[in-house]
């Protein structure tokens, strides 16, 4: 009896050992799972923080230099973009009336303009928006000229892609309708690569078409073009003033 008391005993030890080992086990592996989860929260707060710390950064460099407004003169280089009428080629054009609108730029307080490229050189699509993307600015215009197998085709268009891009778009939209007193071809819903790679809000105007002859040669009058460098700036100061630090 004793015999089998003491093995009863030494069973029930080695039972409770044995749940105590399967216990540990569960815990072990809980913590192991609860640490995998804690190693993934970092990463979360790490993002948030840094959102956060971006979001402060912007706010000071606000203040300090003004929005960042990245400035993108469609085509260059290899890629002349639409031929006009004229001869004259898409490229030729986007980078004037953007250099133009980057000197107004650079006489407002509120604004730190950045252009894509500042000369006749090859930029691919997805570096223009890395580059806005990089600078964290605060609105990236891309700037065109269209082109129609049709002649009679006239009008200016702005593009958009994501929903927090529809304000800028329509409102630069209007003062650009306005200075080139053009056919209001309307605010469209495109994803063009430059917008749905850009971080921030992003539009792409087709000022007008440079098929058309009467409006080639309006969009390449200095004149008529330097009314549209001010439509536009006159637009980003509408949008960020409406907007504000946000
Ligand atoms: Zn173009």
């Amino acid at each position: 009896m004793r015999g089998n008391r003491r093995n009863i005993r030494i069973r029930t030890v080695i039972f409770f050992l044995g749940a105590l080992v399967l216990i540990g086990g569960i815990l072990t592996k809980n913590n192991l799972s609860l640490s995998m989860l804690t190693a993934g929260e970092p990463k979360t707060s790490t993002h948030d923080s840094l959102a956060s710390s971006q979001a402060k950064t912007t706010a000071v460099s606000k203040s300090l230099d003004g929005y960042k407004i990245v400035i993108d003169a469609g085509h260059g280089g290899n890629d002349p973009g639409a031929g006009g009428v004229s001869g004259k080629e898409e490229k030729e054009y986007t980078l004037a009336l953007s250099r133009e609108v980057y000197e107004l730029l650079k006489l407002e307080p509120m604004f730190e303009p950045y252009m894509t490229r500042d000369d006749d050189s090859f930029v691919e699509l997805d570096d223009r928006a890395k580059f806005a993307n990089e600078r964290e600015a605060d609105a990236f215009i891309s700037i065109h000229g269209n082109t129609y197998t049709d002649s009679s085709i006239s009008g200016t268009e702005t593009y958009y892609f994501s929903d927090n891009s529809r304000l800028l778009a329509s409102t630069i939209h209007q003062e650009l309708v306005e200075a080139t007193g053009f056919n209001d071809r309307g605010v469209k819903h495109e994803a063009w690569r430059v917008l749905t790679q850009s971080e921030k809000p992003a539009i792409l105007m087709e000022v007008g078409f440079l098929t058309n002859k009467e409006e080639e040669k309006k969009m390449l009058d200095p004149a008529a073009r330097s009314r549209v460098a001010h439509a536009i700036v006159d637009g980003l100061k509408q949008y960020f003033t409406q907007t504000g630090d946000h």
